[in-house]
């Protein structure tokens, strides 16, 4: 599904985001910064040394990551020429502040990109894996943070895509997005 949003276009695919042509892919990290499974170990593997050793000097230098913040390294091997790694909330049940902290984390990486003049962004789905958020729960979250801060900055990105690992994910964020457009 393609999209246009007041200058941005907003793309919802399946596919892999080590593979994805845009100026920076964001990293499900963890607030170590180390490699660990899921999607952040395949973008370690992907872009090499450069992206493990640039996350461990910033680990280095100001600690574990909070919850909701983000932080960029060099994509290394990466067809992406640049990586943004945030940390999103662990699905305790919904009562601790997971939605607030997962929109957190998205809007983090996109006021990121605005700030280093990066066009293009491509986003798993964070938080839906190894940190347990319902899929179904967590679409809505990302999607409706994404609307609302393409709303707050145009034309300042020209694409943001979401890129979903599964088929079941991809048909929930199209279902997320149905949701949201048609309640306004
Ligand atoms: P978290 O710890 O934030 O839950 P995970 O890496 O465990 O992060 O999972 C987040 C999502 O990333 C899951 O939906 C998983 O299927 C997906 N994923 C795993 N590998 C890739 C990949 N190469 N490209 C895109 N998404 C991926």
């Amino acid at each position: 599904m393609e999209v246009e949003l007041g200058g941005t276009r907003l793309v919802l695919a399946q596919g892999d985001i080590t593979r994805q042509e845009v100026d920076a892919i964001v990293n499900a990290a963890n607030r170590e910064l180390t490699p660990g499974g899921g999607v952040s170990g395949a973008i370690h593997r992907a872009g090499g040394p450069e992206v493990t050793e640039a996350a461990a000097a910033i680990r280095r230098e100001r600690g574990p990551l909070a919850t909701g913040e983000a932080v960029i390294t060099p994509g290394g091997n990466l067809p992406a020429k640049w990586v943004i790694h945030t940390v999103g909330p662990v699905w305790h049940g919904g009562k601790k502040d997971e939605p607030e902290l997962l929109s957190k984390a998205y809007r983090s990486c996109l006021e990121l990109a605005v700030s280093r003049g990066i066009k293009t962004i491509a986003f798993p789905s964070i938080s839906t894996g190894a940190y347990g958020y319902p899929v179904e729960e967590a679409a809505p979250v990302a999607l409706q943070t994404i609307r609302d801060f393409l709303k707050e900055h145009p034309g300042a990105l020209s694409e943001v895509r979401m890129v979903l690992f599964s088929p079941a994910d991809l048909t929930a964020y199209l279902r997320a997005w149905e949701g949201l457009t048609e309640s306004g």
